[in-house]
């Protein structure tokens, strides 16, 4: 792995943790009221990428004790089919989680959807009634990939109180939200986004610096202050050997997978450059993408808690 000297922020040993804890818990709840967190995913159409994600979802939670459906939908389906889809999922007592798989067809409006899933049903966190609890800090579900890079850094024992994070990238499902939850953390916050100016020397000033913008590698050694912990929350699928050399150097295994197997992952972080100089940083693979999956199934299983609780 080309990362320097920078250690591992381990997120595939981490969430490996997290889901035996899940595990024991969904035991414990099938144990004491005889139920079984039900997690539902509304999947519509067949964009590969989804079906790949759907397929970790239902897999991850069915290995830790939970009941796991998938309603596909053809891709022509009209929003009103969608919405009845997700009522449904909404009125029945088996089902404790609702997700609907982004991105949804053309013409049909994501913010209607989501808004139409049951707020204590919301296991990813979009709804904007979870997204004003999280504001104000009240109990909520919180997203997935913000709350697993929390975890993340918590369970690598990085101090967060009174630390400078800089997060870059301000989308409702990544940036924003984690700004708000390091915000609890007692750090001090800075978000960037397109329009930042001086992105670099901004970023540089981090004690912790979280990558959520979407570009390959564009976090090179200039945005990172020796000693940093650098998050990658990027995901890139390089397909082309000049691009696996400028992210990965020599790396033979990287090339290698570009040559065989026709590609090799990357994220937004360089990891030769930003590994030189952090102190910590985390993979691509194998960093904030297993924790994501771990958070959507400690949702669930808190909204299976939750309808035990006020069932009485
Ligand atoms: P979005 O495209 O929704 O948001 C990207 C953000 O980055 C925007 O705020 C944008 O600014 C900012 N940005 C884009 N280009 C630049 C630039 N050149 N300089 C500064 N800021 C820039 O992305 P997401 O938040 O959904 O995802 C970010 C990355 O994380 C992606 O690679 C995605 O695949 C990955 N991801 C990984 C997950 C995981 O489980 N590991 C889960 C979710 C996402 P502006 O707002 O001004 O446009």
């Amino acid at each position: 792995m080309s990362q320097g000297g920078a250690k591992k922020l381990d997120g595939k040993e981490t969430a490996r943790e997290i889901r035996e804890e899940l595990a024991a818990g969904c035991a414990d709840l099938l144990d004491r009221h005889g139920i079984a967190p039900g997690l539902s995913v509304v999947l519509v159409g067949d964009h590969p990428a989804s079906q790949v994600y759907v397929r970790g979802k239902e897999k991850a939670a069915t290995e830790t004790g939970m009941r796991s459906a998938v309603v596909r939908m053809p891709a022509s389906a009209s929003e009103e089919e969608i919405l009845l889809a997700v009522r449904r999922l909404n009125g029945d007592p088996a089902v404790h989680g609702v997700l609907v798989q982004l991105p949804l067809p053309e013409g049909v409006d994501a913010n209607r959807v989501l808004e139409a899933i049951d707020p204590d049903k919301d296991v990813d966190g979009f709804h904007p009634v979870n997204a004003g609890r999280l504001l104000i800090g009240l109990p909520g579900f919180v997203p997935c990939t913000p709350a697993g890079i929390v975890e993340l850094l918590k369970r690598h024992g990085i101090p967060l109180a009174g630390r400078r994070a800089v997060v870059l990238g301000r989308s409702n499902i990544v940036g924003k939200p984690l700004a708000i939850l390091l915000l609890r953390e007692h750090c001090t916050v800075t978000v960037c986004h397109s329009r930042t100016r001086d992105l670099a020397a901004v970023a540089a000033e981090a004690d912790i610096l979280v990558a959520a913008i979407g570009r390959p590698a564009m976090v090179t050694g200039e945005f990172v202050r020796p000693g940093a912990v650098v998050v990658d929350v990027g995901i890139h699928t390089i397909t082309d050997e000049a691009e696996c050399r400028r992210i990965f150097g020599d790396d033979a295994d990287r090339l290698r997978a570009v040559r065989e197997r026709g590609s090799t992952l990357a994220g937004d972080v360089h990891p030769v450059e930003a590994g030189a100089r952090a102190s910590w940083l985390s993979p691509v693979p194998g960093g904030v993408g297993p924790l994501t999956i771990a958070m959507l199934l400690k949702n669930t299983l808190e909204a299976a808690r939750l309808a035990v609780a006020r069932r009485g």
